[in-house]
């Protein structure tokens, strides 16, 4: 709501964020009843294996909802849902569908209940439970491979330009690439046989690739994608080893003997260079010529967002200005509407015609999350 006369708003003014003349409802979330079909389970792309009811079709504030979000085992629990169950579901934030309740009086013994597989349904390796989370702990998880080539070309690893979600997706549903080595390899015509791909997006991404040879030690090590190696922990070892072989070939105590790297941190970068998919990641890297400079690090100030441009769309729980100024100071730029050029779509509430306009266009779209890990807020 808002105050109409200009005049007005200007004798109001504005306090520390917003002006005393507009304030915003939100209106309660909106429910329906209706049946669950089936709960399947979906694999994240962090092999997190999530639940999700499949539903009789039910119209929400407009919007007709198919599929719901149990989120994990501990949840789909406590609401008991069952396959056959009339249920409540809600659009919070008029967003995600999610089951709320069950309305058990309408149970006729005939509902199901649902058992979580212990084997991961993309891939067929065992799953391991982290308190609440079931997880995949497949190494040639294709959901998780997207993750990891994901996380390997984004900017604070290996900064590969034009390697999009969807490209990535294609190149592993197609079985183009089977680790994050394999993007090395890969010739224009793959690239072109991929959908919306043209010359010149192909001829961009290999001058990426091939730009992102020469880089830094310690983005190298990040991004492997070593569980519980991040930015910081990747530069404490490029400071305390020589090269990739000395880190790889670190003994427990000595890992430990690093400050900053405790117990935890230790045992899984132990883990990761035991594995065998690990010595040929790495082998490959070599054979593609990755070189880096063994005393360069990622600077703390570096402008790594130079170039980068970033679309805002729907509500953050920072205000616009400071995220605009966060992507300033490390060199990126707001832009007001979305192209091919867009780099990232930061989506948050209530998103508006923007995120379906990135998602045509394969844009990579980001929650705040992710865009906090970008910026580090
Ligand atoms: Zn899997």
């Amino acid at each position: 709501m808002k105050v109409n006369s200009i005049a007005q708003q200007d004798r109001l003014g504005t306090i520390s964020r917003s002006p005393r003349w507009a304030i915003a409802y939100k209106f309660p979330a909106r429910e329906e009843f209706t049946r669950v079909k089936d709960i399947v389970v979906q694999v994240g792309r962090t092999g997190a294996l999530t639940p999700v009811a499949v539903l009789e079709p039910v119209q929400i504030g407009g919007v007709t909802v198919r599929r719901a979000t149990l989120h994990n085992e501990d949840e789909l629990r406590r609401k008991d849902v069952r396959v056959s169950d009339t249920v409540v579901v809600e659009r919070a934030g008029d967003v995600i569908p999610e089951v709320v309740s069950v309305i058990k009086s309408k149970r006729t013994d005939a509902e199901r209940e649902f058992k979580m597989p212990d084997r991961c349904p993309v891939c067929g390796a065992e799953v391991l439970k982290e308190g609440p989370i079931v997880r995949c702990i497949g190494v040639s998880c294709t959901a998780q491979l997207k993750e990891r080539i994901n996380h390997f070309v984004s900017l604070r690893a290996m900064n590969i330009d034009g390697l999009g979600d969807k490209v990535i997706e294609q190149l592993v549903d197609r079985n183009k690439v089977s680790d994050a080595a394999d993007l090395f390899f890969l010739t224009k015509r793959d690239l072109l046989k991929l959908e919306r791909m043209g010359e010149k997006s192909a001829r961009n991404i290999l001058k990426a690739l091939e730009k992102s040879k020469q880089t830094t030690f310690s983005r190298v090590i990040h991004a492997l994608g070593i569980r519980h190696v991040g930015v910081h922990t990747a530069s404490l070892l490029a400071d305390n080893f020589s090269d990739m072989d000395a880190v790889r070939s670190a003994s427990y105590d000595e890992l430990v003997s690093i400050s900053e790297i405790g117990p935890e941190v230790a045992k899984s970068i132990l883990l990761f260079f035991e594995q065998e998919c690990t010595k040929e990641l790495l082998g490959k890297l070599e054979r593609a010529g990755v070189w880096y400079d063994k005393t360069e690090k990622v600077a703390e100030d570096e402008k790594f967002l130079e170039g980068k441009t970033f679309v805002f769309t729907g509500r953050i729980s920072m205000p616009r200005e400071e995220a605009k100024s966060l992507v300033e100071r490390l060199g990126g730029k707001e832009v007001s509407s979305v192209s091919k050029k867009t780099d990232y779509v930061v989506v948050g509430e209530d998103p508006g015609s923007k995120l379906a306009k990135a998602k045509k266009l394969g844009v990579k779209v980001i929650d705040e999350q992710e865009f906090r890990e970008i910026v580090k807020a």
